[in-house]
């Protein structure tokens, strides 16, 4: 199988403990210099994609904005597709993802109403506006289905819950947009014009990331052991990942040379 494009989860593969991975700059440099289209994807609601690129690019990453891909960005994509109107149920600072793209906001009449991690702006007032919305008609789409985040001052509630109350309230199923959700891999390949089944996922969460990929359709599943992946994890998930290597620059490694001798044989 060739393997024509990358699918690469940021935190625990191209950063560790708040910093690159070491030789992870220049691993992502080397792929550019390949030609090797990829996509960075994250399940991060609570930033825009320009912020999650500056925080790359401040760790030594070389990262253009529209090589992120988030559940705000899979979702955007979506809203135009279907040239639907939403009201937006995000941070501010996460609206850009939606605006930049031509997403019409409408907060009367919705068709969409799109659910991430709202932070400190959750008031009851606005959850019952949600609420309304729904029960008028609009759908939701959800930003994921995190339950939980780790805050500097300790857990902190993420988008799941939120998702899981309106469910309840509503007896109505969200459109959900995030790792492990199908749509999200899917979204992502399409964005680099390619089909999921040309594409590798590499991520350090074997079932969330890598068999959740496979399932959906990915070509390959690569995990690597770095970030949240324990020992044992390659044998723990169905589908098993394809490849297992140390570390995201290892997998490089070990990619651009089968891409190399692929590319000098005759
Ligand atoms: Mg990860």
């Amino acid at each position: 199988m060739q393997i024509k494009g990358l699918l690469l989860d940021i935190d625990g593969v191209l950063v560790d403990a708040g910093r690159s991975v070491p030789r992870g700059p220049e691993a992502l440099r080397a792929l550019a210099s390949e030609g090797v289209p990829y996509r960075l994807v994250s399940n991060s609601s609570q930033r825009s994609r320009r912020a999650l690129a500056m925080r790359l690019q401040s760790m030594g990453y070389s990262v253009d904005t529209e090589e992120i891909f988030t559940p705000a960005v899979a979702a955007a994509r979506f809203l135009v597709s279907k040239r639907a109107s939403a009201y937006l149920a995000v941070r501010d600072e996460a609206k850009e993802d939606f605006q930049e793209v031509g997403v019409r906001e409408d907060d009367r009449r919705p068709r969409y109403v799109v659910l991430g991690d709202m932070g400190e702006d959750v008031t009851y007032g606005r959850l019952n506006r949600i609420l309304r919305f729904l029960l008028g008609g609009s759908q939701l789409i959800a930003l994921g289905r995190t339950r939980i985040w780790r805050a500097p001052d300790g857990p902190a509630l993420d988008v799941g819950p939120f998702v899981a109350l309106f469910e309840e309230a509503t007896g109505r199923q969200a459109i959900v947009f995030g790792k492990p959700e199908p749509k999200m891999f899917e979204e992502a390949a399409h964005s680099m014009r390619l089909k999921l089944g040309d594409v590798a996922m590499v991520g350090d969460d074997a079932d969330v990331d890598v068999a959740a990929a496979k399932r959906a359709g990915a070509g390959l599943g690569v995990l690597v052991r770095t970030g949240k992946y324990r020992p044992g994890d390659e044998a723990r998930y169905d589908p098993p990942p394809d490849e297992v290597h140390d570390s995201f620059p290892d997998f490089v490694d070990h990619f651009l040379s089968a891409v190399r001798s692929a590319a000098g044989s005759p």
